[in-house]
């Protein structure tokens, strides 16, 4: 707890009243360094923003004024909890360029796919349940299985995504300890933090795997479109209707200032996530959603996708050449598509004491442990390629290399001392 916060709780007249779930409110390690790397002269390889600067605005006022004058008022109005029948339409489409095949009936809109998960995530989990997920895994899926008080257990993932025995082996052991495992969490595509993709070859065993055990599979998939070559394996639900609840965003293919994701279920999770959008919001922003959906009738949504691959991919040659002219030694992924690239430094380097040791030095991380429900990830970092220029993102990986390079010599001087 920071000393501000301390500071507050002190304060809190209401300190007593708060529910117990209040406690696994923590402020996430990505969130409390917003405000320092937000500083103009610190380069932020840190947060996971989308580069909103590469739509052109003229896209979204166009737009903006053709929803106007066909929705208007419908916009500015409450509207269905399943969300908009039109934009439902359009994200079949959309989705069908990963191969799935969907019924507007099957798909939820909500607040982003992170509100997707937190109600998927309520449905769900009681406390003590079992989340297997990747090992790193997105660290805003953490929060909410942590808010929920469920047990993540990592799963092996190498260079093409989970691995199979690993799953196997983890689904045994848990239920031998007698735990019960509620569902898989998998970010397919160019995964946060990683940059790794499930590789097409494991995700029919994978998928064997959970339905042999009755494990339901969450896929996550807000990256997949944003491949830099070619296109990424098909979906797992493209595989499996009744066995995958599929996660979609707008966020990282459009903007995430509207707010909007979707969920493909089958009809009986289906239902009871509308019950639950409902409950938590009435309905998701019908100005979002028909913004979007007039986007997608007029505007070259594919030409823009386009754009933004061409952005990230320029970015993701930058960032992985200063990585081998800076830090040519270190070992990490090289995505083919998506915002991350996954470092691992010398055993022994803590990448959270050291970051404010970067900042000091102009640029921002964020630390390994992030992205671990059990502590693990020390000497492990995420850079996040897509917000800053090329010219900066060199700029700030030669910043790091400093202080890593620093940091592995101190260490070296010290175990030589103690030996
Ligand atoms: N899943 C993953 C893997 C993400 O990286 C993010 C955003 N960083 C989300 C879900 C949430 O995205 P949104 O709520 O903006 O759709």
């Amino acid at each position: 707890m920071t000393e501000s916060q301390q500071h507050a709780n002190n304060l809190d007249s209401w300190s007593g009243s708060y529910a117990v779930r209040a406690e696994t409110l923590a402020v996430s390690e990505v969130r409390a360094l917003f405000s320092v790397v937000s500083r103009p002269e610190v380069v932020s390889l840190a947060g996971g923003m989308p580069y909103v600067a590469a739509l052109p605005n003229e896209l979204l006022q166009k737009s903006y004024e053709g929803m106007m004058a066909k929705r208007g008022l419908l916009a500015m109005q409450y509207g269905g909890g399943q969300g908009d029948p039109v934009l439902r339409d359009q994200i079949r489409e959309l989705m069908a360029l990963e191969g799935i095949s969907s019924s507007i009936e099957d798909i939820v809109i909500t607040t982003g796919s992170q509100h997707g998960l937190d109600l998927l995530s309520g449905l769900f989990l009681d406390e003590g349940d079992v989340v297997l997920a990747e090992g790193p895994s997105y660290v805003g899926a953490l929060g909410i299985f942590n808010h929920y008080e469920a047990h993540v257990e990592h799963v092996y993932t190498d260079s093409d995504g989970m691995s199979p025995e690993a799953l196997e082996e983890a689904i045994e052991r848990m239920k031998k300890a007698g735990r019960t495992i509620k569902f898989l969490y998998l970010v397919t595509n160019f995964a946060n933090p990683s940059g790794v993709t499930l590789s097409a070859e494991r995700r029919p065993r994978i998928l064997e795997i959970c339905r042999r055990h009755h494990i339901l599979v969450v896929e996550d998939n807000p990256y997949g479109l944003l491949y830099f070559d070619k296109p990424v394996p098909d979906a797992l639900r493209s595989m499996d209707e009744e066995g995958v609840v599929y996660l979609g965003s707008f966020s990282k293919i459009l903007v995430p200032g509207f707010r909007i994701g979707y969920v493909l279920a089958p009809p009986a999770i289906r239902d009871k996530m509308v019950l639950a959008n409902e409950s938590a919001i009435l309905c998701p922003s019908s100005f979002g959603q028909m913004m979007i959906s007039e986007y997608l009738s007029n505007a070259d949504w594919k030409g823009q996708i386009d754009t933004f691959r061409g952005v990230y991919r320029e970015r993701r040659d930058a960032a992985l050449d200063a990585m081998a002219e800076y830090l040519p030694n270190l070992e990490t992924t090289r995505p083919d598509g998506g915002f991350y690239l996954w470092v691992t430094l010398p055993e022994g380097i803590d990448s959270k004491a050291m970051l404010p040791l970067a900042v000091k030095e102009l640029v921002a991380y964020t630390p390994g442990t992030a992205f671990y429900g059990d502590g693990t990830g020390h000497n492990k970092l995420r850079v996040c390629y897509s917000y800053p220029t090329p010219e900066n993102i060199k700029i700030g990986i030669k910043r790091l290399a400093n202080v890593i390079n620093l940091q592995t010599e101190l260490l070296e001087t010290f175990t030589k001392k103690a030996h």
